[in-house]
């Protein structure tokens, strides 16, 4: 049977969620991306809810529930700013490779940590290699008991603030994908470079910047699983865990984006009445609303086929590629029906439009999402 019905206990964590944002992120959302604010007090804040490490195992710290309670909070979050979305998610994406692939040391260390607030962000970009990973250089070569690690890593969100970072390094170049291991490297180790914050169109509070590894010496013990060239493996199963929430961040921005629209047109006058009484504005949110319930049932399809214990690959592409497009959609939109007003930074849908793009392109870009979905369906 299918159900569209949350269960009470998913009632009260939306509720919690999305009071959590409306008392913690949207008073303070516009002030933190106008001065690329990082906020950090208000990720631990959010970790102390609970809201941010539901998917940990319990017997780590977290909260150890489901795909689909992780998405029900990643929409209000979401809701709240994609920015502070973003930022407060890195944690949790660097920590999906140890929840699917570490070993149960690594996962007493670092779930752990993670569950605690501490933040880590996930390293697999380079100058080079975006959506083709095969193309990364970063390399790790095995001496006595250590990896010594050399490669610069780009885009790195929370790079700053980070205590620990998951490295995607190759350890058998010839093997290509097959070649590749994913490594746990504590942030104070020596060698590691900070590039500076990048000034992004958008999600201005979140910290992206560039990180190198020059000849820094990881102990083997930090090799995820223990075993080399399993990293491909882990960094895209990772994939499968956080796209349905990434999708549910866009979700949220979108309809962040439609009730500020709705609530604005309802106020707004021009020939005498309301602009929502203007049919093309009133079809324009209708359509905003049917498109935001569409990505959240491909969300929730991604979320629910996940804790069912299948491989969610497809429903997560599908989900991905469609929020990422429909939040750029509707977020514009929202620009057009505030006018002017909607242009200008007083009101939030100019920060949500911005914030929207990088939904079509982080994560795995749309046209990645598509090349997924048609080699699932060949
Ligand atoms: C704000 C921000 C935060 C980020 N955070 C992180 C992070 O924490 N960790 C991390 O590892 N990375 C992070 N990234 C990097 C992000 O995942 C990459 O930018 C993304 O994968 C795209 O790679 P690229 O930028 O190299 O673009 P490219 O791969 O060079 O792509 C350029 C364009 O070509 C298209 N394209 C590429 N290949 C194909 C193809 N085969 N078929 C059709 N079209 C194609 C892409 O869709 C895109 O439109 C972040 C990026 C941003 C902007």
């Amino acid at each position: 049977m299918v159900s569209f019905r949350l269960s009470e206990e998913q009632k009260m964590l939306q509720d919690l969620a999305r009071d959590f944002v409306n008392e913690e992120v949207i008073p303070n959302a516009q002030k933190w991306d106008m001065n690329g604010i990082y906020p950090k007090e208000t990720i631990k804040k959010a970790n102390d809810y609970g809201l941010l490490t539901v998917k940990i195992p319990e017997r780590y710290g977290g909260g150890g529930m489901g795909s689909i309670e992780d998405v029900i909070i990643a929409e209000e979050i979401g809701r709240g700013d994609p920015g502070f979305a973003t930022a407060a998610g890195s944690s949790i994406l660097a920590s999906y490779p140890i929840i699917t692939g570490g070993t149960e040391e690594q996962k007493e260390k670092y779930l752990s940590k993670t569950a605690d607030g501490i933040i880590a962000s996930y390293c697999v970009t380079e100058p080079d290699a975006g959506s083709d990973v095969r193309a990364i250089k970063t390399e790790a070569i095995k001496e006595g008991d250590e990896y010594i690690i050399n490669g610069s890593k780009m885009w790195i969100t929370g790079a700053m603030h980070a205590e620990w970072f998951f490295v995607l390094a190759y350890t058998e170049k010839e093997s290509g994908y097959h070649g590749m291991s994913g490594f746990i490297i504590d942030a104070d180790s020596k060698g590691i470079e900070l590039g500076k914050k990048e000034s992004n169109m958008g999600q201005r509070c979140s910290d992206t910047r560039s990180v190198t590894f020059n000849n820094v010496r990881v102990p083997v013990e930090n090799l995820i699983g223990g075993k080399e060239n399993e990293g491909w493996m882990n960094a895209m199963l990772a994939f499968d865990h956080s796209r349905p929430a990434i999708s549910a961040h866009a979700v949220g921005n979108a309809r962040g984006a439609m009730e500020e629209s709705l609530a604005y047109s309802k106020e707004r006058k021009t020939m005498g009445k309301p602009i929502f009484k203007h049919q093309a504005i009133s079809f324009m949110i209708a359509d905003m609303a049917t498109k935001i319930e569409a990505a959240r049932l491909l969300c929730w399809k991604a979320a629910m086929t996940l804790d069912e214990g299948n491989r969610n690959t497809l429903e997560a592409a599908h989900a991905k590629r469609f929020a990422g497009d429909i939040c750029m959609e509707v977020t514009t939109d929202a620009v057009q029906v505030f006018g002017g007003y909607g242009y200008s930074e007083e009101y939030p849908v100019a920060r949500r439009m911005r914030g929207a793009k990088v939904y079509q392109i982080f994560e795995g870009s749309s046209q990645i999402q598509r090349l997924i979905i048609s080699r699932e369906l060949e």
